[in-house]
């Protein structure tokens, strides 16, 4: 059973890779679980033409798939849409890495490439090339405290701790 604030997410995500409408179909897919075009056009009041081609845009994106069935008074094949949640999942996934991995990592560079002073009264830090600008001065307003060297090892380590933890996490998912 999907949540209330997974239904959200989904709905936010397909938008934006797609359009709202794709949205529209893809919420009425999880409520019924799979479901024919005429059943979609429907539940959602869209037009034919305009399902079949979003339809076509997921399944193209893997996000949808489709079953097909005879039915057995006309022998017509009938095709039943499901959205593709493992497909989803594993975008969920490439999005986590992206943001956890790259910021982190942005985040450690940073702290690895610079040099940082500290004015004892603010604890607010600045990156050498600042303290220098202002004579290893607090630029703050009205403070002028003499900087003192910040040394960022314990950062550095509970970063490197950190990226490790989340690159860890995700080994063990994409093993699932
Ligand atoms: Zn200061």
């Amino acid at each position: 059973m999907i949540s209330k604030e997974e239904k959200d997410y989904i709905n936010k995500i397909i938008t934006k890779l797609f359009r709202p409408e794709a949205s529209k179909i893809v919420l009425a897919l999880l409520d019924k679980g799979e479901a024919t075009e005429e059943w979609i056009a429907k539940e959602t009041g869209m037009k034919l033409s305009l399902i079949r081609k979003l339809l076509y845009e997921l399944y193209e994106k893997g996000y949808v798939t489709f079953k097909r069935e005879r039915d057995e008074k006309t022998g017509w094949y009938i095709y039943y849409a499901k959205f593709n949640i493992d497909k989803f999942n594993e975008l969920l996934l490439e999005r986590i890495k992206i943001i956890y991995d790259k910021k982190l990592k942005i985040r450690l560079n940073y702290e690895k490439n610079n040099i940082f002073f500290i004015c004892p009264r603010h604890k607010r830090r600045y990156r050498i090339e600042e303290a220098l600008a202002n004579n290893y001065l607090c630029p703050e307003e009205g403070c002028g405290q003499l900087l003192i060297h910040f040394d960022n090892s314990a950062y550095i380590k509970k970063l490197t701790e950190k990226i490790q933890l989340i690159e860890n996490i995700l080994k063990k998912i994409e093993k699932i």
